[in-house]
């Protein structure tokens, strides 16, 4: 007999596996993740507080119990635990601690060094960077002007670079 708790873990484990098969889908942009990404801690914190571990969670979600949400490409060593800017797709390394947070054109946002913040706001239509309160100042003044030399999704190397909204904002000035 199935108990209440279980069901929870259950639809918390789906409402996740969800949200990020959204975000690997359309991206942190889309509108929609807002929402999903709500749904999903919400139903995970109930699932918690009723006993369910984090792992619970991902195994009735169908993803691996504590190992990173990426499906394609083995990670590369010390990409783990990376900040939540961090694109799945992106092998690159964090370059420090979560400093800043970026936040798309519906206020979506994920906090991120330095390094996955320029990349994330650079991939970003209409996106804005803010400095975390611990953050030494000058960080997101940093991350906005690193962004500006940088391609969307920049980690694509061989995605076409003939449209403006595939090249950097200096690319786009300069043309
Ligand atoms: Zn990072």
């Amino acid at each position: 007999m199935r108990t209440e708790p279980d069901r929870l873990t259950q639809t918390a484990g789906h409402a996740v596996a969800a949200a990020i098969r959204s975000i690997n889908t359309n991206g942190l942009s889309d509108p929609a993740i807002t929402p999903a990404l709500e749904a999903a801690l919400t139903l995970s914190e109930l699932a918690m507080r009723c006993g369910a571990t984090a792992d619970d969670i991902r195994r009735a979600g169908g993803l691996p119990a504590s190992a990173p949400d990426r499906t394609q490409a083995e990670p590369t060593p010390g990409t783990a635990h990376r900040c939540p800017a961090a694109h799945p797709d992106d092998p690159s390394p964090c370059d420090g601690p979560p400093v800043v947070t970026v936040l798309d054109r519906n206020n979506a946002g994920a906090d991120g060094c330095e390094h996955h913040a320029a990349r994330l706001l650079a991939s970003l239509e209409g996106g804005r960077v803010y400095g975390l309160p611990h953050a030494t100042d000058g960080a997101a003044i940093r991350v906005f002007k690193a962004a500006d030399g940088i391609r969307p999704f920049c980690w694509l190397t061989g995605a076409p670079r003939t449209e403006p909204s595939q090249l950097s904002h200096r690319e786009n000035r300069v043309a």
